[in-house]
């Protein structure tokens, strides 16, 4: 299985920042140690053009040439420096080549899934940042692979069809703003109803959990939002933003869900998109454990998971 990184492109952070950066090499380090199917590559930037597919010129230039107000670098969270452009540009590169591979648009046979081992941005909306997200990067992949399948498809005359399940404990408030008037583009989150953002967006479904949630009320509240999910949409491809927040030893999460909670999650969105024989590209969102090997060990359960429906793909090919 295909998993692209950005990681070594390091976003200078002064001391004591409280966004867990090395979360992101570690979880590489350790995938390479204990996934020995996962293939790794680098992801490429994307380019201005493609950030425009979800941002507005405007504020791309704004992050480009390092001219946002302090007010929008402080909702950001990150100081503005070239090298957190480049990752952030590389970070929704990765979310876009994992697309590509999941649905073959590379010229490669479709492998029906793939990954980002960062990325999940959603806080990011057409026109600014918030939250640690600069750019929004399944906004970006979903425009993108629907471009570029219309083109291979030409004299097809429906636009491809995209679901955004995000599983992050924060809602994907960026992502609900950017595709509110978007038919082609369902938005699906699932959220602690008091956390952060605490001004919701709409998506196209919002689920709401409260404070101290466990894994038989979450898995029962997926379940019904799958189905909803089916009832209203068909899409062709998945991208699915695995937030490692949820879980009962993350600092910021608020819920309460067990290292098997968030297992039979993951397994039940891949077995609900491998059903369907949807191609689905997978993103890492959230995770601040007050141990951060916690966040990482979620990740990692995350992808060895993965491994087991790109197994299953495999089979059918
Ligand atoms: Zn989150």
């Amino acid at each position: 299985m295909q998993a692209f990184y950005a990681d070594h492109f390091v976003l200078p952070l002064p001391d004591g920042h409280r966004f867990p950066m090395g979360k992101y090499e570690r979880l590489r380090s350790r995938v390479a140690l204990e996934l020995a199917q996962v293939r790794p590559g680098v992801a490429l930037p994307v380019s201005d053009g493609e950030l425009a597919l979800a941002h507005d010129p405007a504020y791309i230039q704004a992050v480009v040439d390092g001219s946002l107000s302090p007010a929008a670098m402080r909702e950001i969270g990150f100081p503005w420096s070239p090298a957190m452009v480049e990752r952030s540009r590389r970070s929704a590169g990765a979310t876009v080549a994992a697309a590509r591979v999941a649905m073959g648009l590379g010229g490669q046979p479709a492998e029906g899934i793939a990954a980002n081992m960062a990325g999940g941005t959603h806080h990011a909306s057409a026109d600014k940042g918030s939250g640690f997200c600069v750019f929004n990067d399944a906004a970006i992949a979903a425009r993108l692979m629907q471009a570029e399948h219309a083109r291979l498809r030409r004299g097809e005359r429906h636009p491809l069809q995209v679901a955004i399940i995000d599983l992050d404990v924060h809602q994907g408030n960026g992502t609900a703003n950017i595709f509110s008037r978007d038919p082609t583009v369902f938005t699906l989150s699932m959220h602690g109803q008091k956390n952060f953002p605490f001004r919701k967006e709409t998506s196209d479904l919002d689920v709401e959990l409260p404070d101290g949630c466990r894994d038989d009320a979450y898995l029962h509240a997926l379940e019904l939002a799958l189905d909803e999910l089916d009832r209203r949409f068909s899409p062709g491809l998945v991208i699915y933003l695995a937030g490692a927040d949820p879980h009962e030893g993350d600092r910021l999460g608020r819920l309460k869900l067990s290292w098997d909670g968030l297992e039979a999650r993951d397994r039940r969105v891949f077995d609900w998109a491998f059903n369907r024989r949807i191609p689905l590209a997978l993103a890492m969102a959230g995770g601040y454990g007050v141990n951060i090997e916690d966040t990482v060990q979620v990740q990692i359960n995350t992808f060895r998971a993965a491994l087991g429906y790109w197994e299953r793909w495999r089979a059918l090919s």
